[in-house]
């Protein structure tokens, strides 16, 4: 019987890092960058979309291995079935399955296949550790009960200001030329998914820390980021000298071939990793309010201000570390074009 495949899983709410950490986690030395592998069947085997490679993905060549070994005539209903398993609406039961320590989401005939993806993909590229950033605590939950899996989990968050504001931009779903947009939620609803991805994620796995369960918060991944993913990588279980970096903010990326998330996983060659902090000046004082108030269960506990911080002025000199005011200001060189995107997904 072969070992169990060491699955990283980022959890938690959207817009908060993942498809950087996921792309730049996948160019460490024994570490596949595999993607939101959720949508596998759905965006992947039905859709034929891009690979992270470009190609796609019924036409790339590491996917045709695994996929060989996979019912991909089944893939409409498997996604149907997770679609259906994984509901909001089932949260609250899984949460007392959790609680009586049984297994959070029922077993299902599908989850043969389920195992038998993250299997072959071990298999067929090599990896030590698969990345996962399906990011949704329920999915989550039921890989971590799928035999031959050993879940590890990151937790990223991000100041839910900042995910309410990016969320509100238009994006094509596989970059700017896709007529088919990611998802736009109003600001109240990004503020509520917030909350509530945020909290579950912390139920279900904070007790396990720190072998099982890393928290990282976004604002200090982007204030340092070499030493934020040296820590990732040795959470997961990976030389975290192996890293792409060429300065303490600069990676080199090469194609990984990742499944679905945020269009910036396309990219490659010499990137900066910067914050992205413009909705400190656009985000509107009113949505500012509203997101506040509806998550200020979780903020504090979670370690984020009620009131705006006031960022440096640019050019004022104050070290660029240390936490969500301290990345503040325009001087940080973000913006949309030509920044890494990493603000989302
Ligand atoms: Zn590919």
């Amino acid at each position: 019987m072969s070992p169990p495949v060491r699955v990283l899983y980022l959890a938690g709410s959207g817009r908060s890092g993942s498809t950087l950490v996921t792309t730049v986690l996948g160019q460490y030395d024994g570490v596949f960058a595999a993607g939101e592998l959720r949508y596998l069947w759905q965006r992947g085997e039905l859709e034929n979309r891009p690979c992270g490679c470009g190609r796609p993905l019924r036409d790339c060549p590491l996917w045709g291995e695994v996929r060989r070994e996979l019912p991909t005539d089944r893939a409409a209903a498997i996604a149907a079935g997770l679609r259906g398993r994984l509901r909001m609406r089932g949260l609250p039961a899984l949460l007392r399955r959790h609680r009586r320590g049984v297994r959070p989401v029922p077993a299902h005939p599908d989850d043969a296949a389920l195992a038998d993806l993250y299997a072959a993909v071990a298999r067929h590229t090599g990896a030590r550790v698969v990345v996962d950033s399906s990011k949704l605590p329920p999915y989550g939950a039921l890989l971590g009960a799928l035999p031959g899996i050993e879940l590890r989990v990151l937790h990223l968050m991000r100041d839910p200001r900042a995910t309410a504001f990016s969320w509100r931009r238009r994006r094509g779903l596989d970059g700017d030329t896709d007529p088919e947009l990611m998802s736009r939620p109003p600001v109240w609803k990004a503020a509520l998914l917030w909350l509530v991805w945020n909290t579950v994620t912390a139920r279900l796995w904070a007790d396990r820390a720190p072998t099982g369960y890393l928290r990282v918060r976004y604002e200090d991944l982007t204030a340092d980021p070499e030493a934020t993913l040296r820590r990732i990588a040795g959470f997961a279980g990976v030389d975290p000298d192996g890293g792409p970096f060429t300065g303490p903010a600069t990676v080199r990326l090469t194609p990984t071939h990742s499944v679905a998330g945020n269009p910036s996983r396309h990219r490659t060659g010499p990137v900066p990793i910067t914050a992205d902090v413009q909705w400190r000046h656009d985000l509107s004082r009113w949505s500012y309010a509203l997101v506040t108030a509806l998550t200020a269960p979780g903020l504090r506990r979670l370690g984020y201000p009620w009131r705006r911080g006031v960022p440096a002025p640019a050019g004022a000199g104050r070290p660029a570390r240390g936490g969500p005011a301290a990345a503040g200001g325009r001087s940080v060189g973000v913006g949309r074009a030509g920044s890494t995107g990493h603000e989302e997904g």
